[in-house]
């Protein structure tokens, strides 16, 4: 099927050679960046929940997330799932208490508006590539235990436009451990004995994976940490900000 590149236009596949080749280039050192998300750091300045990322959420990697995300190109699954297999990899490096330890990567599960809009989940279809393709390390397994609670109406707000507080409340009690059987995983039984390392496709506020691993502690869970694809960085922090 002819397509074209979802970064530069071309009539190519959805991303064409030279643009994977950038993609590979933005996302070949995932770095810790807790320290760009407020909402994982305390006022001392103190790391709540290491975060590894792949790289930063602008440029290459930003519109082929936003084009994955939100305009329906799952065929960029693959190529993605490449770029997380590459964090995955780097996680007994990058975050403490992983070495030797069997993880349970646990995506954040999509919201139901989200999951209506598109028809797919994301974060699981980058993570399912990355199964596939058999590119987990050993002792590493996909648990997707991890659901949205369906939220009261008047209690719906989109993230996108709140501040700080206002999200963290927002996405406060969104999520709950999955009780129907999923992908070979009995949900809750078998988090105990695993180190667990929520994934998921951009870093903000980091609110959300805060909320997920709040949600995985309560049931147990010993949460080392979490991976992202993307990090944004807000533009006093360093680094150029989000590219549009
Ligand atoms: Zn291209």
């Amino acid at each position: 099927m002819p397509a074209e590149c979802v970064v530069c236009g071309r009539d190519d596949a959805a991303l064409c050679p030279a643009c994977t080749a950038v993609l590979r280039r933005e996302t070949c050192s995932p770095y810790r960046a807790e320290q760009f998300a407020d909402a994982l750091m305390s006022v001392f300045g103190h790391t709540m929940l290491p975060v590894v990322a792949v790289g930063d959420y602008r440029d290459t990697l930003a519109l082929a997330i936003l084009a994955f995300k939100n305009h329906g190109r799952t065929e960029l699954g693959p190529p993605l799932g490449r770029a997380l297999a590459g964090g995955i990899a780097a996680l007994p490096r990058r975050l403490p208490g992983l070495e030797g330890q069997r993880v349970l990567l646990v995506p954040v599960p999509s919201t139901g508006s989200g999951w209506r809009r598109r028809g797919y989940d994301p974060v699981a279809l980058m993570l399912g590539a990355v199964d596939r393709e058999r590119r987990l390390p050993p002792g590493m397994a996909v648990a997707p235990v991890l659901a949205i609670r369906p939220r009261l109406p008047w209690r719906r707000h989109h993230q996108k436009g709140l501040g700080r507080a206002a999200r963290r409340s927002n996405v406060r009690n969104s999520m709950r451990i999955r009780r129907r059987r999923m992908g070979g995983i009995r949900p809750a039984m078998p988090l105990a004995g695993f180190a667990v390392v929520i994934v998921d496709d951009v870093l903000t506020t980091g609110s959300t994976v805060r909320e997920a691993a709040r949600t995985l502690e309560e049931a147990g869970a010993v949460v080392c940490g979490a991976l992202v694809l993307a990090a944004a960085r807000a533009p006093d922090k360093g680094a150029p900000g989000r590219p549009f």
